[in-house]
């Protein structure tokens, strides 16, 4: 930047000297004219010495260096004082002292430099603003996606497609005002005769002037001939009549076809203009640009081409007002860009208090406890780069709204939008508002539904497991019926189970994370009791249970019954999944912000396709040679997923088939 500057500053030093000397010059051929014409034409006829020479050529130096500096209307406001000081002190010194103090050409060696340097300067800044817009406009280009021609025939395609056209002819209107063909295409095969093509032409044509001239739609329709019509509609932008377009329809034209057909033709013009706008040279071609009006008109040119592509633009705010969810973008200061129609009517705002709102202003409408300090969440985006997300329920109006906040990102460079794999930049948030009460709704009965049917199962469950069981007490009744009652008894125990679990996981699901009673919990000491209650059954199947606890664990803030029975649920799988004569290590980690509980077992293991599926409601996976119908349910590890989300923490497999699982989850640090 320094480097320009001074490279500015020598510039106009050296324009000021070359003026000087031409200004000089021009004055000592002056002298020497009217010498040689021995007039007594009152002007300096003594030449110049070098000291004076000297004298104004820095004069010049110094002007031209302020003029640099300091803008014209300064120097102005000390030069003209100056100079009228210096026409009393010549006028003073000629008459009295005989002394030439060379007043014309002090005059012109200073205000020609400023006159000189200020063109200058205004020079570069023209240039530069004609680079800008010529700027401006390309990158509009590169957004733009396709070129003016290939839009224009991607529009003429459309109409083929939408209407039964036999004929489509685009005219421009040229210079002389006179209608060149620049698209056209026909659908069949005309077996038309030369002259009739032409006539046929003719009319066209005529048609076409006649829309022309009255800047309105001309329709010929003919009711008879299955409502066969010829239509010729202006293209016309921002008032100026650019051409025509001329359809003929072989079938079935409709009035409504009319306003169709004008909508198009308005976004046709506008390709229209922007073809001839890209087809003219660039206003800053040459250095003399600056001066050219040819040049001048087409930088107008190209801000309405500029125009028309921030129209174009806008359309994409627009459609958004016909999505379902409610909108918002804000810039990164905070200063809200636009709100849909949607996202007005949520938060209930009219035009004056939209006017006024920002980003936390338009947040503040949907607070709610899990969402009462906006700022927060707006700050993780910023940081994070990933979008916020969250269920906001308004009890009020039994209201349930899905927000999310994302960071948009934007290239840093003005390549295509539509490109990607380039550098961005954080642009702006846009905060999206989806109405999910029915869902969730539809959700709350679904599950309401499953818990009254599993309520209403268990009495009777336990009255066929009860006399089941007292039958079995009969000694008189025959071994195969002995064998059937085992299995009711059995098989109503496992549905039992099975119902008391899948309650407890949707009971879970429905409550909030504030409804677990949370106390200070020793981790290891519920690893303890879960290890010592798990003994029993580890040792019918001869399985080393080794616990590995941390006794310097800080307590965790949790509901200890819920965490003991997840505890418990990952040590009763990695029995029940392991062979004879094998070992489950259970052991207690303190991470940086979490404690870690891990289940480790030598079992059978679980394939890498089930390791998501294992944490869903009654899923199970099948093994060769294993009997499914044992103890399992496949509700143990989605009780156990749905007690550590509530507590705030993840859960996680690793595991090979045939080497073993390790099942861990985590708790947050108090
Ligand atoms: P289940 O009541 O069937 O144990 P879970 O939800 O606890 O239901 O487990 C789902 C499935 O995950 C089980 O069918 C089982 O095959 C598999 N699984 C769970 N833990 C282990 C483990 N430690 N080793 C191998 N497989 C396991």
């Amino acid at each position: 930047m320094e480097i320009f500057r001074s490279k500015r500053v020598f510039v106009s030093l050296l324009l000021s000297a070359i003026t000087a000397l031409l200004a000089i010059l021009s004055w000592e051929i002056i002298v020497g004219f009217a010498v040689y014409l021995g007039s007594y034409l009152n002007v300096e006829k003594v030449s110049l010495n070098a000291w004076s020479f000297l004298a104004m050529i820095l004069l010049a130096l110094a002007v031209g260096f302020l003029t640099e500096k300091f803008s014209v209307k300064r120097i102005l406001k000390f030069a003209v004082p100056i100079a009228v000081i210096w026409a009393i002190l010549s006028f003073a010194a000629a008459k009295y002292f005989s002394v030439n103090l060379f007043f014309m050409r002090v005059i012109s060696v200073m205000f020609l430099p400023i006159f000189v340097v200020h063109l200058k300067k205004l020079w570069l800044i023209d240039s530069e603003l004609t680079e800008k817009l010529v700027d401006l406009a390309s990158a509009g280009h590169i957004l733009e996606g396709k070129s003016a021609d290939l839009r224009i025939e991607s529009g003429l395609k459309l109409l083929e497609t939408v209407f039964p056209l036999s004929e489509t002819i685009v005219f421009r209107l040229d210079e002389y005002e006179g209608l060149t063909p620049i698209g056209r295409a026909r659908n069949g095969n005309s077996i038309d005769s030369l002259v009739e093509r032409q006539n046929a032409w003719r009319e066209s044509v005529a048609l076409c002037e006649r829309a022309l001239e009255s800047r309105q739609t001309v329709i010929e329709s003919d009711e008879n001939k299955a409502k066969s019509a010829q239509i010729a509609l202006p293209l016309i932008y921002e008032g100026v009549c650019v051409g025509v377009l001329f359809v003929k329809f072989h079938r079935d034209f409709e009035r409504a076809d009319q306003n169709v057909l004008e909508s198009f033709c308005g976004q046709l013009a506008r390709n229209f203009q922007r073809k001839e706008l890209r087809s003219k040279d660039l206003p800053n071609k040459f250095w003399w640009s600056f001066l050219s009006t040819n040049s001048a008109e087409n930088r107008i040119g190209t801000t309405s081409l500029i125009k028309s592509l921030m129209k174009e633009q806008s359309f994409s705010a627009l459609a958004s007002s016909y999505l379902k969810e409610a909108h918002a973008i804000a810039y990164l200061d905070g200063t809200l860009a636009y709100l849909n129609r949607q996202m007005r009517h949520l938060a209930k705002l009219n035009p004056q208090e939209i006017y006024e709102l920002d980003l936390f202003g338009l947040l503040e409408n949907f607070k709610t406890e899990v969402f009462s300090e906006p700022h927060l969440a707006i700050r993780r985006v910023l940081q994070t780069g990933e979008n916020y997300q969250n269920e906001l329920y308004f009890q009020k109006k039994n209201r349930t709204l899905d927000l999310q906040i994302s960071l948009v990102k934007a290239p840093s460079d003005d390549v295509s939008i539509h490109e990607t794999n380039v550098t961005t930049k954080p642009a702006c948030f846009l905060i999206t508002l989806r109405d999910i009460s029915a869902v969730k709704e539809n959700e709350k009965l679904r599950s309401d539904m499953a818990s009254l049917m599993s309520h209403e199962l268990r009495t009777p469950i336990t009255s066929i497991k009860g006399f089941a069981e007292l039958i079995l007490m009969d000694e008189t009744i025959s071994e195969e019926n002995r064998e059937f009652l085992m299995i009711i008894a059995n098989e109503s125990q496992r549905l039992s189970k099975m119902l008391s679990t899948f309650l407890s996981v949707s009971n879970l699901e429905q409550s909030d994370k504030k409804e677990v009673s949370k106390t200070a919990v020793k981790l290891d000491t519920v690893v303890h009791e879960v290890v010592d209650e798990m003994q029993e059954s580890a040792k019918r199947k001869r399985i080393r249970l080794v616990e590995q606890t941390n006794d310097n664990l800080p307590p965790i803030a949790a509901d200890k019954g819920l965490i003991r029975r997840a505890v418990s649920n990952l040590v009763d799988n990695a029995i029940k999944y392991s062979p004879e004569r094998t070992s489950v290590m259970i052991s207690t980690v303190l991470e940086a912000d979490f404690l870690r509980v891990v289940v480790e077992d030598r079992g059978y293991g679980i394939d890498r396709n089930d390791h998501e599926k294992i944490w869903q409601k009654f899923y199970r996976v099948v093994r060769d040679g294993q009997d499914k119908e044992d103890e399992s349910t496949g509700l143990g590890l989605s009780l156990v997923k749905e007690v550590i989300e509530q507590h705030g923490g993840v859960c996680e497999v690793e595991s090979e088939v045939g080497q073993g699982s390790r099942f861990s989850f985590t708790l947050p640090r108090l």
